[in-house]
């Protein structure tokens, strides 16, 4: 699947130019899931997630849904898909209404789309809901009439939580949702995702950019760099030997999450991200990478199995 965006007009010098922010990635997430997507900001995680709840439109390549494509879905043929293709954001601020109460602003995704059946939803059953909702996400009901500005940034993401919930998704792509947080509320907030899953079954894309927070909630991780996948493996298996040179310079970046766990070296990576706009030829890591050879500035990698469950774009991957 690719993402490409067109800068410029006719008009810009030099012609439009085309930014490949995603650029032939393949990825599946299995049904109650987690699939982790770490990489630096810039690398596109957060346009695929986009693209994956056709919140944009794909360049090329295919997007399925429970086995469905969906690349193709107008708007009103999406309508109906909308409520099970969910995203909570990194900054609930941002997306909730300040003006509007807690209680509005959960009911309104039940007041937009209708129920089971085409039939609008009484008052009673929206109320109902409203309650189940705030359980779920752990909001006490005395907060209903409140303002978003009354809530502490984790409460804030609860709420934005509860209205994903409330068309029960049964996908939820969460983009950096707990990377403005405090360590301490991350990990509640963290754990609720993980209560929800169980209770609920929900599918999550994970995006965060940091690898610690992935660790904790991903059974399987995947990587970006600069438009493209990496490496996907089991989330410990690639956190303890990542095939792929990236990888292994992101991880020797994360101070060790468990005792016993042997320190990495610091893998210090030259150079910046090169632009989209004009990928290096070859491996798009060969720029950066320590393990670079003539073969890797000609010749793409292509993501292939490199044993243990783990998948690997590299010509030298690490056994
Ligand atoms: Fe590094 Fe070459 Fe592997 Fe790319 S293909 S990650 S440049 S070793
Ligand atoms: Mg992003």
């Amino acid at each position: 699947m690719s993402k490409h965006f067109t800068l410029g007009g006719r008009f810009s010098p030099g012609g439009p130019q085309v930014l490949r922010a995603v650029d032939g990635v393949s990825l599946a997430v299995a049904r109650g899931e987690t699939l982790g997507l770490v990489g630096e900001s810039g690398c596109g995680k957060s346009t695929l997630g986009r693209c994956l709840v056709r919140l944009y439109d794909v360049s090329g390549g295919a997007v399925r849904f429970e086995g469905r494509d969906i690349t193709h879905l107008g708007e009103g043929a999406l309508r109906p898909l909308r409520p099970r293709l969910q995203m909570v954001f990194q900054d609930p601020s941002s997306s909730l209404n300040p003006r509007r109460r807690v209680a509005d602003l959960i009911t309104e995704p039940l007041r937009v789309h209708p129920g089971p059946g085409g039939r609008a939803r009484g008052r009673g059953e929206i109320r109902d809901r409203l309650h189940d909702l705030m359980d779920l996400v752990g909001l006490a009901r005395e907060h209903l009439d409140r303002y978003p500005h009354e809530f502490s940034g984790g409460q804030r993401q609860r709420i934005g939580i509860a209205r994903a919930l409330a068309l029960e998704p049964s996908l939820i792509v969460a983009d950096e949702s707990v990377s403005a947080l405090d360590v301490s509320v991350q990990a509640q907030i963290i754990n609720l995702f993980m209560d929800l899953q169980d209770r609920l079954g929900i599918t999550y894309l994970f995006i965060a950019h940091d690898l610690s927070v992935v660790r904790q909630i991903s059974t399987r991780t995947a990587v970006m760099y600069l438009g493209s996948v990496v490496e996907t493996g089991d989330t410990e298996t690639l956190f303890h030997r990542p095939a792929h040179p990236y990888t292994e310079a992101l991880l020797s970046a994360v101070p060790v999450a468990h005792a016993g766990e042997a320190r990495r070296r610091r893998i210090v990576l030259k150079g910046d991200v090169p632009s989209p706009l004009n990928p290096p030829p070859g491996c798009r890591f060969h720029t950066r990478c320590p393990k670079a050879q003539e073969r890797c500035r000609i010749e793409p990698p292509a993501l292939r199995d490199v044993g243990d469950g783990r998948m690997a774009a590299c010509h030298f991957p690490n056994e």
